[in-house]
């Protein structure tokens, strides 16, 4: 249904950038924050880091301001664009890091910095490093394998991450995370999975225990809610 793509080749500091918008709010709503910040600070002979290191907080935070969370937001982009200084001397310095050195210890790194959860170093790891085997996991992933049963129902993110990361095949954990998410928006959703109305209508309804989905009712809980989890 969906089609592979080849991952990496992103920058990594825009990338940690803009997977820091994107925390907590859509891609709808921090796409034209993310193309604001780059239209005020990223201009072709300087550094973005160092641009944004020492941007004015007020200014930056109303630049993003449709991504939510703006102040906070700011707040993280900068200490990051400064710690990415102080470490890597630039940008380039950091994105160089990010594609050579071992995934593990570029993850450890990315955690280490104010405001980076497992996701967004996962995201960073990926699609900035191109590294294989990473298999970020956000809200959608999170729900349908523990939906499917592929994880347990109580799970947190970080276990449901490393069952993927054992069982699917790292070259396809970066095809898989993508793949998952655009599933999620079309089949099965937080509050309407597909199969709610009709069994049929999912096209890995035969592969899935539906757990905490009961189409009876047309209830719909989190799979660590429901009855078999506990
Ligand atoms: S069968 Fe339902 S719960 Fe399972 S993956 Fe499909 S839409 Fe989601």
């Amino acid at each position: 249904m969906y089609w592979e793509k080849t991952y990496g080749g992103r920058d990594a500091f825009p990338c940690l950038v803009r997977t820091i918008l994107s925390q907590n709010t859509s891609d709808v709503a921090s796409q034209p924050a993310y193309d604001g910040l780059c239209e005020r600070y990223d201009e072709p002979d300087r550094d973005l880091a160092a641009a944004l290191a020492v941007a004015d907080r007020d200014e930056l935070a109303e630049t993003i301001s449709a991504a939510g969370l703006y102040n906070q937001k700011s707040e993280m982009i900068q200490e990051a664009a400064t710690w990415i200084l102080e470490e890597f001397d630039s940008a380039a310095g950091f994105d160089k890091y990010v594609t050579e050195e071992a995934p593990e210890k570029v993850r450890q790194t990315l955690l280490s910095i104010h405001g980076v959860g497992p996701k967004t170093a996962d995201c960073v790891l990926l699609f900035a490093g191109g590294q294989s085997g990473v298999f970020p996991v956000d809200t959608h992933v999170h729900r349908i394998y523990r939906r499917m049963g592929i994880a347990p129902p109580d799970a947190d993110h970080e276990e449901v991450r490393a069952v993927l990361e054992r069982d699917v095949p790292a070259a396809k954990c970066g095809f898989g995370h993508t793949a998952t998410i655009q599933f999620g928006r079309e089949y099965c959703t937080a509050r309407k999975p597909a199969c709610l109305e009709d069994p049929e209508a999912c096209p890995l309804a035969d592969r899935c225990d539906q757990v905490g989905v009961y189409p009876e009712t047309g209830e719909v809980v989190d799979p660590a809610d429901a009855p078999e989890a506990e």
